[in-house]
């Protein structure tokens, strides 16, 4: 027993510090696809719901609100999967690497964001959100059966011929 003590007790004191005084000092570097606390580009968003839809923690809550969509995450129920930048078709959702989320207020871990909607000219109902019109001269667009683009030459889909 003796003899297995010892060697237990060279073997702690000869190996190097395998821990980190983090917090008291720099922790470890992050890996490459680190997913930390998300954030929300509301300039890139379309409104699409996508992220919403693959959340496992229902934690993205739409609302529409007349002339605007009312978009909240309520990160404290965030699991970090990463869902939902995976699946946002403008790469609006960010993993960023911020771990060091505990906090005492809840309004910490919340995003709130409004997106405006573009408005029919004739009939005067919202069909779209303004983020997602603005794109639209810069996208692709389907002529016959083809996909053509990038960009639009008169900003706007040409209008179907007739055979
Ligand atoms: S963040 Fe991305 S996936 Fe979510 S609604 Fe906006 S565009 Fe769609
Ligand atoms: S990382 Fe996962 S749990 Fe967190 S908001 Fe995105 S989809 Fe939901």
């Amino acid at each position: 027993m003796f003899r297995a003590k010892f060697k237990e007790a060279v073997i702690c004191f000869s190996n190097p510090r395998v821990t980190l005084p983090y917090p008291f000092g720099p922790g470890a570097e992050l890996p490459e696809g680190f997913r930390g606390k998300i954030t929300v580009d509301q300039t890139r968003c379309i409104a699409c719901g996508g992220c919403a839809n693959v959340c496992p923690s229902r934690l993205i809550r739409f609302y529409d609100e007349g002339e605007r969509t009312r978009m909240e995450f309520i990160l404290d129920r965030c699991t970090y999967c990463g869902r939902c930048a995976e699946v946002c078709p403008e790469q609006a959702i960010t993993m960023t690497l911020e771990f060091e989320n505990s906090t005492d207020h809840k309004e910490d871990l919340y995003i709130e964001q409004e997106l405006y909607m573009a408005t029919c000219a004739r009939c005067g109902r919202c069909f779209e959100t303004e983020n997602a019109i603005d794109k639209i001269p810069v996208r692709r667009h389907r002529e016959g059966r083809n996909f053509v683009g990038p960009s639009m030459p008169h900003g706007g889909p040409r209008p179907r011929q007739r055979e």
